[in-house]
């Protein structure tokens, strides 16, 4: 049953400044595994600083 590697649900989403709102990492995520919204402390070269990144589906 669980065996099997096919494609998984696994979903490419981006991660935002909360502070300038601007994309700065994409990744991707297991759907089933992970249900709530990611927050991380990632660096954010627009401010130049760590800041608080969240998820955001929108990609380009
Ligand atoms: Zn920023």
């Amino acid at each position: 049953m669980a065996g099997k590697k096919k494609k998984g649900p696994r979903q490419a989403f981006g991660l935002k400044c909360t502070v300038c709102d601007t994309f700065n990492y994409i990744t991707e995520r297991n759907k089933l595994n992970t249900t709530e919204k990611l927050k991380l402390h990632k660096y954010c070269k627009k401010c130049r600083k760590a800041t608080e990144h969240k998820e955001s589906s929108k990609l380009k």
